[in-house]
Parts: structure tokens; C-alpha cells; sequence
């Protein structure tokens, strides 16, 4: 904890100085206190894959558990877990501090939609769950594909996690105003009203239980919302629980 104020001393240019110092202390504490919460969630997050990986370490140890092909691929996912929280983690620090690079080109934002979709066939069609893009190009934009084709990868991947078989994921992109739009509707679980304003922040999840065994990091959608609005876009979730979720990105 940082106890770094003054007291105030009266109304002079003294007692101006003393108060904008004031304000820059408490400053300084508040962004203290949001890297020790990240820190925290952090050592939290990694925690469990981590013991997951060590009890299964110690199992094939003492020989309770025989070495098999199902428990090298626990093993590895587990370990693969930690690896994408990592490596999420550096993407948004480096977004959220402004360094994440950006390399602009002009593209066809369609082009990106529709690789997305062929990119992620095999996923659903895994899942039992139908992949169709509508799009209504061109639909020039200047931006980074690479950054933007990650966020769309997140928002289907999501699509396809929370979306039971039997369902559908369709990709949209059309132009509105002069701008670009991307959705990507699901007909999956959907997301409660109240847990809709929480969706963009970091390691936030409806469920964690039932997320966890989907392998996310709770960070995707959050370095998602920093890379659009590092191309001045906006996005956001409307959702309806039981009925299905629609996440939409305006470039
Ligand atoms: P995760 O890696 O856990 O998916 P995200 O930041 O991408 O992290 O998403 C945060 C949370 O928002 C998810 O854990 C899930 O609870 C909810 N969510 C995101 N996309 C969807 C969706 N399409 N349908 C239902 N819930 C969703």
C-alpha cells in the first residue's frame, strides 16, 4: 500500500500542488490495486490446470493410475491450458498498453469471414453443430488481418463451445452506415441479462465449472474488445439464455 499524501495546506499555489499531488497518489493506488487483482486472478487461473497436472503426475507416479493414450492427452491439455492463458495474458498486456503492433492493410473484410468459417468447419462439424456465413461484400476495410482474424476466431470458437449439437453458428457481414458489420449468431446456451455487461472483462466467465471443462481462458474476449478498439470499431453481445447469443463487431 502506497501512503505517499500530504495533508493539505491551505488555498495558495502550495495548496493547489498539494491537492493534484493528492489526486496522483490515489491514482497510484488504484492502478496498485487493479494489478494486484490481476496478479491474483492469475495465480488463480493457472492454479487449476496446474494441480490437475500434478495429480496426474503423481498418480502415474505411484502407479494408481496406468499410463495410457487418454491420460498423455489430459496431460497435454492441461499443460495446454496453461500455455494459452500465458500467452493470452501477453496479448493483453501488450494490447492494453498500447504496444500491441498493428499492421494495416486494405482487405475485404468477407474474405476474413469466410476463412473463418472454412478455418473452423472441422470444429463444429466435431461439435454436431451447422456452420453457414452469409456475406453481403465487398466490404473494404483497413485494418490488421492477422489481430482481426483472431478476433473472429474467438467470437466463433465461443459459438461453437456454448452451442450444444444439433445447433447453428451463422457468420454475417454486411455493410451499414457506411461502416462494416461481422456477427456471429449461435443458437447455443445463450447468456443471462445480467451477466451480459460482464462478458468483455478479463477472466470472466457465466460458469466457471462448466467453462473450465470447455479449455477457455476467460481472457478472449476481452483482448477481442481491446484489438476493435484499437481499429476504432466497437462490439458487443446481445443474448438471449435458452434461445441463443449474438456477439457483433462494427469496423
Ligand atoms: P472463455 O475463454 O472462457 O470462452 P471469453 O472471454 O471468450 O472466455 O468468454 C467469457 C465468457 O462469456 C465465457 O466463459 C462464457 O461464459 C461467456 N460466453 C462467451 N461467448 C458466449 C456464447 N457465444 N454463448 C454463451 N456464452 C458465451
Amino acid at each position: 500500500h502506497l501512503d505517499t499524501r500530504v495533508p493539505p495546506v491551505g488555498s495558495g499555489e502550495l495548496g493547489q500542488l498539494s491537492t493534484s499531488f493528492n489526486r496522483m497518489a490515489q491514482a497510484l493506488e488504484v492502478a496498485e490495486a487493479a494489478q494486484r487483482r490481476l496478479v491474483a486472478s492469475v495465480a488463480h487461473e493457472l492454479r487449476t490446470p496446474l494441480s490437475n497436472l500434478l495429480g496426474y503426475l503423481e498418480a502415474l507416479q505411484d502407479g494408481v493410475l496406468p499410463p495410457s493414450r487418454e491420460l498423455f492427452a489430459s496431460l497435454h491439455d492441461e499443460a495446454q491450458l496453461q500455455r494459452r492463458i500465458l500467452d493470452d495474458l501477453q496479448d493483453l498486456t501488450l494490447a492494453e498498453s498500447g504496444h500491441l503492433t498493428y499492421r494495416r492493410v486494405d482487405f475485404d473484410l468477407c474474405d476474413l469471414v469466410e476463412a473463418a468459417r472454412v478455418a473452423h468447419l472441422a470444429v463444429a462439424e466435431a461439435a454436431g453443430v451447422r456452420l453457414t456465413a452469409e456475406v453481403a461484400g465487398p466490404l473494404p476495410v483497413h485494418g490488421d488481418q492477422d489481430r482481426l482474424r483472431q478476433v473472429l476466431g474467438n467470437l466463433v470458437t465461443n459459438a461453437l463451445r456454448y452451442t450444444d449439437a444439433g445447433g447453428a453458428v451463422v457468420l454475417r457481414a454486411f455493410p451499414e452506415e457506411g461502416r462494416s458489420v461481422v456477427e456471429v449468431e449461435d443458437t447455443g446456451c445463450g447468456i443471462e441479462p445480467a451477466d451480459l455487461p460482464f462478458v468483455f472483462q478479463r477472466f470472466w466467465r457465466a460458469d466457471p465449472a462448466r467453462d473450465r471443462a470447455t479449455g477457455g481462458s476467460g481472457l478472449g474476449l476481452t483482448i477481442a474488445r481491446q484489438i476493435v478498439l484499437d481499429h476504432d470499431g466497437t462490439i458487443d453481445a446481445s443474448s438471449t439464455p435458452g434461445v441463443g447469443s449474438t456477439f457483433r463487431v462494427t469496423l
